[in-house]
């Protein structure tokens, strides 16, 4: 140390004033939602080992993403946001993906079909296994340990073993990502994309009963499209756009310890990305414009989403906005509205005004499920298929008055025949049946049948 050193006593050190960002300038503000880590250096050294792992998505496809959705916010296109509500590290499987994959294309022509308008497809997929919860520990038979926080926080067995937060998992977390991405950029780019294959899949499912006849004409309008560009010349199955496709990844970037470990600097740019996944967002518990999520969310190249619960004032949301996307790029900001059937109609308005008076050109999604969740007679966290059509259906009226474009949905499904959510045509789920096959990790997800039925339904809209 140098003798000139001033011997000045500093006061005890304050609240940091914002200072300017950088990776780890979350670390000053409050993080809420964060589990108890037990041991910090076990943790530093996963972040450390997190940190030399190769990306797991490349800057330039993220740049890809933010041009589709610069098109989406201005009207020349649709977002399909989809997939589990909770990934499991062993649902990171050759089929697990495929058969995720299989539902969100089925979805996605169909909504590519009733918008006329290019589908950018986003899933839940590939990283998605953090989850907020509303209480930070559960209590069975007066026995109270810390919640189930997803795979990559505990394990969802109530023993105190379990459910005590490991680092380690962070680690594991990325290698199942790794796995799982993997195998997803495979199947987009091998065949298993096709157009016709897609649409194979969806005709099967309308003749398969009675209630899907109602479907048929759309089916048979799709058939018939595909039928004329061939008659046109155009080959579907030598087509790369109609053979190959893009899904992005997406989660919640609820654990910045982690998201930060693979935050990188991307010379070409001059540019930081988070390169765990195309797309990230912010929930709806985690939004405070101080916290720590919006720190780090601000600071990165990707698009971000936000999660607009009934809570959010017209104010919170200018001065998240602000926060986010004080460039007021279009596309920077997916606003995923989840306010809850016969809600929407009410709190949209003054949301989508204070955005746009602010000179934000958003993609706005509408998040059918979040709002819609209740507790049913038999005792299982469920949502209904008409709240949720109904929620999609007061999306869509509120855009149209308003002179917006409704961008997108964000859905919580599988691809599995679970009994989750209640209700639909084709194949109703009745509450006494919730029991038979609830395999969620956390959130209620449509099945495969009731995706395609909503589908279906949103395509309608879609065409007005
Ligand atoms: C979720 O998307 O699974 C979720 C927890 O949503 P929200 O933050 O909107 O409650
Ligand atoms: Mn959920």
């Amino acid at each position: 140390m140098s003798g000139t050193h001033p011997t000045t006593v500093h006061a005890p050190a304050r609240t940091p004033e914002p200072t300017a960002w950088s990776p780890g300038s979350w670390r000053a503000r409050p993080a809420a939602q964060q589990p108890e880590w037990p041991d910090p250096e076990q943790l530093a050294r996963v972040e450390n080992t997190l940190a030399l792992q190769p990306p797991l998505v490349l800057p330039a496809e993220i740049m890809e993403l933010r041009g589709a959705l610069g098109d989406v916010a201005r009207g020349r296109g649709f977002l399909l946001q989809a997939g589990d509500c909770a990934e499991r590290f062993s649902s990171c499987t050759e089929d697990g993906v495929r058969s995720k994959l299989r539902v969100i294309l089925q979805v996605a022509i169909l909504l590519t079909y009733g918008a006329g308008l290019p589908v950018v497809k986003v899933g839940r997929i590939g990283g998605q296994f953090g989850k907020p919860r509303s209480k930070p520990t559960e209590t069975v038979d007066g026995v109270e340990l810390p919640a189930f926080r997803g795979d990559i926080v505990n394990a969802p067995e109530f023993t105190a073993e379990a459910r005590r937060p490991d680092a380690d998992r962070l680690l594991r977390a990325y290698h199942h990502s790794s796995a799982a991405v993997n195998v997803l950029r495979a199947l987009t780019h091998g065949g298993f994309a096709d157009l016709d294959q897609a649409h194979a899949w969806n005709q099967e499912f309308v003749r398969r009963s009675a209630a899907g006849r109602r479907y048929e004409k759309t089916a048979d309008e799709i058939t018939w499209a595909l039928k004329f560009m061939a008659a046109c010349g155009v080959d579907v199955r030598s087509q790369t756009e109609l053979h190959q496709i893009q899904l992005y990844t997406s989660h919640e970037a609820l654990l910045p310890h982690y998201e930060q470990a693979l935050t990188r600097f991307d010379e070409q740019r001059r540019a930081w990305f988070d390169t765990s996944a195309h797309m990230v967002w912010i929930g709806d518990r985690t939004r405070q414009p101080d916290g720590a999520h919006v720190e780090l969310l601000s600071g990165i190249g990707n698009p971000v989403g936000l999660k607009v619960g009934p809570g959010t004032t017209p104010a919170d949301l200018r001065e998240l906005c602000e926060r986010l996307d004080p460039q007021r790029a279009p596309g920077r900001l997916v606003l995923i509205a989840r306010l809850g059937a016969g809600k929407a109609a009410e709190l949209l308005p003054p949301l989508l005004r204070a955005v746009r008076d602010a000179g934000h050109e958003p993609v706005w999604a509408c998040d059918p499920m979040h709002g819609n969740t209740f507790v049913s007679e038999s005792g299982y966290k469920t949502r209904r298929l008409t709240d949720i059509t109904a929620e999609v259906a007061e999306f869509f009226a509120v855009h149209r008055q308003e002179g917006t474009h409704p961008g997108g949905i964000h859905l919580e499904l599988t691809g599995d025949d679970v009994t989750e959510c209640l209700g639909g045509d084709l194949a109703e789920v009745l509450d006494d049946q919730l029991s038979s096959r609830y395999e969620t990790a956390c959130d209620p997800r449509l099945n495969a049948v009731q995706s395609i039925e909503l589908a279906f339904r949103v395509a309608e809209f879609l065409r007005g």
